[in-house]
């Protein structure tokens, strides 16, 4: 190739919304179908109008957000489509962890001031209640259909960043608080150690180090301490996502390698 011959690049394919795969309106769409009066046309170019989506969501974290947080293509229906449920998820956390809904007891501000906001009675009043007082302990119902959604929308993200938008239902998806794991399961999810051999205590020096042997630890991206963490491999033709929010709750999306 010779050096002072510069080539135009050829213009990538533009890609369609990380989430349902719609291709975004072209510049001049929206103005061509606004021009013709073609109403329902037109609020389907909107909805198809280019986002960024930030993975993970912000109102998981908390400001100052990380520099490196990513972003993946959306549209703006998704995008809208998606606020309420990542309100909704932060929120139960924030009262699961306070065990109350009363947002003095909680512990970011940020979550404080969003349950608080008359915009949030909706989310206030289902979170209330799910809520069940039973004699061994305090216990709330999710909204699976929610906080499934937001979570397979983040493993989504998690592998578009990655370079594999997967559009297709994850093969294993499963949503659980950590200590619900069996000590096996806590290892398997942490370490990818998957055998039947005794392990040391979770969190141990020792397990760290096995960790650290097979080649796993690092498999982990902290975003935001105590907050987010989560881990993208691809394992035996499958892409696996890992996350852990609040160092309380874990999930797990697979997908068949595309
Ligand atoms: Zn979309």
């Amino acid at each position: 190739m010779d050096p002072d011959q510069f080539a135009t690049p050829e213009r990538k394919a533009y890609p369609g919304c990380t989430y349902c795969g719609r291709t975004f309106a072209e510049p001049g769409e929206i103005a061509g179908l606004r021009a013709r009066g073609d109403v329902t046309a037109l609020d389907d170019a909107r909805g198809r109008q280019r986002t960024n989506d930030h993975v993970p969501s912000k109102v998981l974290l908390d400001d100052p957000l990380p520099t490196t947080l990513h972003t993946v293509p959306c549209c703006q229906r998704c995008n809208n489509g998606f606020s309420a449920a990542e309100r909704y998820l932060a929120c139960l956390l924030e009262c699961v962890l306070a065990g109350d809904t009363d947002a003095n007891k909680f512990t970011r501000p940020k979550m404080a001031r969003i349950f608080n906001e008359q915009g949030s009675s909706n989310i206030r009043k289902i979170i209330s209640d799910s809520r069940m007082e039973t004699p061994d302990g305090t216990f709330w119902k999710s909204d699976t259909q929610q906080s499934h959604m937001v979570l397979k929308k983040m493993a989504r993200g998690h592998a578009a960043v990655n370079g594999f938008p997967l559009l297709s239902d994850p093969f294993n998806f499963w949503v659980l608080p950590l200590e619900f794991l069996t000590h096996e399961q806590r290892n398997e999810f942490e370490y990818g150690i998957s055998d039947n051999r005794l392990f040391p205590e979770t969190g141990s020096f020792a397990l760290d180090q096995i960790g650290r042997a097979a080649g796993r630890r690092e498999d982990w991206v902290t975003v935001q301490p105590g907050r987010y963490r989560y881990s993208y491999t691809v394992q035996k033709a499958c892409i696996r996502v890992r996350i852990v929010l609040r160092e309380y709750l874990a999930c797990e999306a697979a997908w068949d390698h595309p």
